[in-house]
């Protein structure tokens, strides 16, 4: 996962301050010494550091922290707080143009993932905020960078606009402009062309496209696998092209956190959206304050909640959510659960995402085994209806049949039997608690 030095690291610092009911300006000097190595290691830059390090000391040491009653704590959302602004505060939004189109130019360096973002970012306007968007085929240099996207564009179905790679990058975009008026497309893509390093020559093409598409947005490409290099080329691109946001891929990988940690304060421009994956949707808004949260260990349910409710039908889970509560919950209903579930992605990335998580001993290095749910959905698709509702009739002979029907073993039936005995039993306590606290007036 990204982050994970860091996020050990830091959680381990803030461990030994968080319970402090005081806390001396001696304390928050040697913190303070852990969390700048920390910083550091994680390839964040060092001018950036410094600054951090500064804020956070000024106020850490300052009234509003040494005079409350939970000091150990408010020196952590001192730190939060902070971590939240490098990262640049606020999510910020995508522009709109005054009249459509919106352009929105995509640079970046070769292999940075510049075109798969631009097939990600056109499938994301188009769900989550219903626009028509065209995608433009500019990079002609890169001999499959068109057919690449024509590829993304047919897998989409989204309208691609190509010229071949004759016909210059200035032209095809003042083309594409006029193409999407005609076809009302509320959003145009550019995909710009690449180069393994910063040249003045494609600058100057960068620049030209920009002259004539006057985009509203210009954003950078940039692999966060690259640390300070994808600083630096973010600082060179902005100082050329002044872009207006970055989008870092490539954050599903085991980056240290560096280049997210560190764009925003070298910029000053904000990272809008992040890539956590090659497949379409794998590309998120950037929540500053979750990414922090999850820095933290204090997980990022918002994400988590965001996920569900893209892939959870709302009728099922009020459903569900009634079968918890008269404890009428069935194998039937787990199996449904469970395939709703792996629709909200990986599930080794959903569960680092829950608060606490990596704290929990071997959390860290789970790897969970997709085959073993398989196993579990053939257990129960080799179950007869009845059992399905009243596992209880489930004995030794019927144990036996099952296992075979399924390919597993009887130990393995066993276990899924006594796994949801113990779900059951977990869900009508949850359900009690939550009557409670609804009688007592306060949320879950
Ligand atoms: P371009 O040269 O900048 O247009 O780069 P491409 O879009 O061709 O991407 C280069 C490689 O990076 C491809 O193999 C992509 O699948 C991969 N890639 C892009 N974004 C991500 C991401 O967020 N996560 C991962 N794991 N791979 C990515």
């Amino acid at each position: 996962m990204a982050f994970e030095g860091l996020a050990d690291r830091l959680q381990a610092t803030m461990q030994k301050i968080r319970g402090k009911g005081k806390v001396s300006e001696a304390d928050v000097k040697a913190m303070m010494r852990e969390v700048r190595l920390a910083l550091l290691e994680a390839d964040v830059n060092f001018k950036v550091v410094k600054q951090f390090i500064n804020k956070v000391s000024e106020r850490a040491v300052g009234h509003e922290v040494m005079k409350s009653l939970t000091p150990g704590q408010q020196v952590i959302k001192v730190v939060k707080e902070e971590l939240t602004e490098l990262m640049g505060g606020e999510e910020s939004q995508i522009a709109t143009a005054n009249r459509p189109p919106t352009v929105i130019m995509m640079s970046g360096l070769q292999g940075a993932g510049k075109t798969t973002t631009t097939g990600k970012l056109a499938n994301l306007l188009r769900k989550k905020y219903n626009r028509k968007p065209l995608l433009v085929a500019a990079d002609i240099y890169r001999p499959a960078a068109i057919k690449q996207l024509e590829t993304l564009g047919k897998q989409l179905d989204l309208p691609v606009f190509s010229m071949g790679d004759k016909v210059s990058p200035v032209e095809i975009a003042r083309k594409a402009i006029e193409k999407a008026k005609e076809e009302h497309n509320d959003y145009v893509l550019i995909d710009t062309a690449g180069r393994l390093h910063i040249d003045g020559e494609l600058m100057n093409e960068l620049k030209e496209i920009k002259e004539v598409a006057k985009p509203q947005e210009i954003f950078l490409v940039v692999d966060a696998m690259t640390g300070q290099d994808a600083v630096n080329v973010a600082q060179s691109f902005n100082e050329q092209l002044e872009i207006t946001g970055v989008v870092l891929t490539k954050l599903d990988g085991d980056t240290r956190g560096g280049a997210a940690l560190s764009i925003r304060a070298v910029t000053d421009k904000p990272i809008k959206f992040v890539g956590m994956g090659e497949k379409m949707d794998a590309l998120e808004s950037f929540h500053p304050e979750r990414m922090a949260s999850r820095i933290l260990g204090m997980g990022d349910m918002l994400t988590l909640i965001e996920k569900a409710q893209a892939s959870v039908d709302e009728e099922k889970a009020k459903e569900l959510e009634q079968k918890f509560r008269t404890a009428s919950f069935t194998f039937d209903d787990f199996l449904e659960q469970l395939s709703q579930v792996r629709n909200m992605g990986p599930l080794d990335e959903l569960i680092k995402m829950m608060p606490g998580a990596n704290k929990i001993k071997g959390m860290n290095n789970l790897q969970v085994d997709e085959k073993q749910i398989g196993h579990v959905e053939a257990i129960i698709r080799s179950m007869t209806t009845a059992e399905k509702q009243q596992p209880e009739i489930i004995n030794a002979g019927r144990r036996r049949r099952i296992a075979k029907g399924s390919g597993t073993s009887v130990q393995e039936v066993n276990r899924l039997l006594k796994q949801f005995e113990e779900m059951k039993k977990m869900m009508k306590q949850m359900t009690g608690m939550q009557q409670k606290g609804k009688k007592k007036g306060f949320k879950l």
